[in-house]
């Protein structure tokens, strides 16, 4: 996307004006430009929003209170958030085919709340008021009210495990998911490293869940979410797809037919920051039958909805309704196999030995590494990678032996197959020439040694790559 001429004088401008309540803030946003320009960001999760998405977010819209949904609303003079949330959604039906949207979540884990207990009313509640004739929770004794709170509590998910790439909202015992259900997590098979469907219908057959999620932070690999909707049919659960990662993947039509979660799906939940590329929210997607259940986020696990943030919504969906939006999406994924083989012919061991979506995780071990050296050791080196536990940690979720790393920043930087090449050829150095400190119990699983020299050479590589591909070209600041 292009800068627009009067950009530069733009932002001057306003950080002029931050600048002249509190300059420290206004030093902190202008560095963080020159650090997001200055380094190679392979975090999987973060990519960079256009200026047209991030200048939405910076109006009045914010000052506005809206609960309640478009024309109806809990507050007086709600027209224009109208507008804004009507539009961003119709931008969000027409790029996924969903039959219904739902733009307000604040962000990802705000998303899979509204999807559970969408899932909860649709399935425990509504059933449960028409069985006792009421209406509402309000028209219940206090005792079938408390039959009703121990119904809920008895619910149960099944979703991936943390360390075969699931989400804390999947389940996990430190969320409030993990809290809320009854928990069973499926895994990745021992040798592959891909999903082994026959196990999960198999615990499924037996664990018997209310709800299933598909989707995943870590995973390196497509789902058939036509199998896991099958799964899930056959054992009565609502299938939950979380694409808060690969939601641009859809997008932008890399992932078709069974790897589309959306014709397979009862409820979507996603960011919209991560490969979608637009501000930091959350979104649901639905189809008909939950579509009045989703519409009960607020009050029920949301306030006032974020408009200024709304407003950015609708752009970035209306963006990847484009033709250039669906070549940044393919070059997503063609650029993370070049990396995943890059790294490969290198030596250096990926789990599922490579990848078909955004990211690759590497498997640090074999350096003698836990993931937080590597992570550390990578980022002096001007490389700002995550590390990320692999399926089986020895070193559990602080320590890791893994690093994740995904393409769709750089991508959107401009960077194709052979920058990544070169990225991969950085990495390995990096890794290659890191060694853990020696401490009297052995090797340390935080400290560790970079070879002189090594963190200059790649960080002044890693600078020619991104000076060829500079981010917001135009932009004097
Ligand atoms: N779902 C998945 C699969 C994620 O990877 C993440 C974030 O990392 C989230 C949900 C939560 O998103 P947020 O950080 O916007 O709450």
């Amino acid at each position: 996307m292009p800068t627009p001429p009067t950009a530069s004088a733009l932002y001057s401008q306003i950080l002029d004006v931050v600048g002249g309540v509190e300059p420290r803030i206004a030093e902190a946003i202008r560095s963080e430009l020159t650090d997001q320009r200055e380094s190679l960001k392979l975090i999987a999760s973060e990519n960079y929003a256009s200026l047209p998405v991030l200048m939405a977010m910076g109006t009045w819209m914010s000052d506005k209170y809206a609960e309640g949904t478009v024309g109806h609303r809990f507050y007086a003079g709600c027209q224009n958030v109208d507008t804004v949330e009507a539009v961003a959604a119709e931008h969000a039906r027409e790029l996924f085919g969903a039959e219904y949207a739902y733009v307000q979540p604040h962000s990802g884990i705000d998303a899979n709340l509204v999807a559970y207990w969408s899932i909860l009313h649709k399935r425990i509640e509504s059933p449960t008021l028409d069985r006792l004739g009421a209406k509402t929770v309000n028209d219940l004794s206090e005792s079938d009210w408390e039959d009703l709170r121990h119904e809920f509590n008895a619910q149960k998910v099944m979703g991936m495990s943390l360390d075969a790439g699931g989400h804390l909202t999947h389940g996990f015992r430190h969320n409030i998911s993990g809290k809320m259900f009854q928990q069973h997590s499926y895994g990745t098979h021992a040798d592959t490293g891909l999903i082994d469907y026959d196990a999960l219908r198999a615990s499924a057959k037996e664990f018997k869940p209310l709800i299933i999620v598909a989707g995943y932070s870590a995973y390196p690999r497509r789902v058939n979410f036509a199998l896991m909707r099958e799964i899930a049919d056959e054992v009565g659960a609502t299938l939950f797809v979380d694409m808060a990662h690969f939601a641009g993947l859809v997008a932008g039509k890399v992932f078709t037919g069974e790897e589309n979660p959306i014709p397979y799906a009862h409820i979507v939940a996603s960011t919209t920051h991560k490969s979608l590329r637009g501000p930091r929210g959350g979104f649901v997607l639905a189809t008909k039958e939950y579509a009045e259940s989703v519409d009960k986020g607020c009050p029920m696990v949301l306030g006032g909805p974020l408009s200024h943030v709304m407003a950015a919504k609708a752009l970035a969906f209306a963006e990847a309704r484009t033709a250039d939006f669906q070549t940044y999406a393919a070059q997503v994924a063609t650029n993370a196999k070049a990396l995943a083989e890059g790294l490969l012919k290198r030596g250096v061991n990926l789990v599922s030995d490579g990848t078909d979506n955004h990211l690759v995780l590497l498997d640090v071990s074999s350096f003698g590494l836990t993931g937080r050296q590597a992570e550390s050791a990578l980022l002096d080196s001007g490389v700002v990678t995550n590390r990320n536990s692999v399926p089986r940690d020895p070193n559990g979720a602080w320590y890791t032996s893994g690093v994740r790393i995904g393409t769709p920043a750089l991508t959107s930087r401009g960077f194709t197959e052979s920058d990544f090449d070169v990225v991969a050829d950085l990495i390995t150095e990096v890794l290659k020439n890191t060694t853990p400190t020696s401490t009297p119990k052995g090797p340390s699983k935080a400290k560790y040694v970079i070879a002189d020299g090594v963190a200059d050479r790649v960080k002044n590589r890693a600078g020619e790559l991104l000076d060829a591909n500079p981010l917001y070209p135009g932009l004097e600041l």
